[in-house]
């Protein structure tokens, strides 16, 4: 009988805090550069990056 408080204790939790600065940050940057994950506020922005650094 082994009445732990922590039922799983090696399973990632992610805090309420950082659920919120998650949502937070994909709300105001929602575009995502497919090739390194770079996010943008502005649609114009991420083509901008595309045509700079993945021009090839
Ligand atoms: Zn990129």
């Amino acid at each position: 009988m082994n009445n732990s408080p922590n039922p799983e204790p090696n399973q990632v939790v992610e805090t309420a805090e950082e659920r919120k600065q998650r949502f937070l940050l994909e709300f105001d940057q929602p575009f995502k550069c497919d090739k390194c994950n770079e996010r943008f506020k502005k649609k114009k922005y991420l083509r901008e990056h595309k045509a700079e650094v993945h021009s090839y």
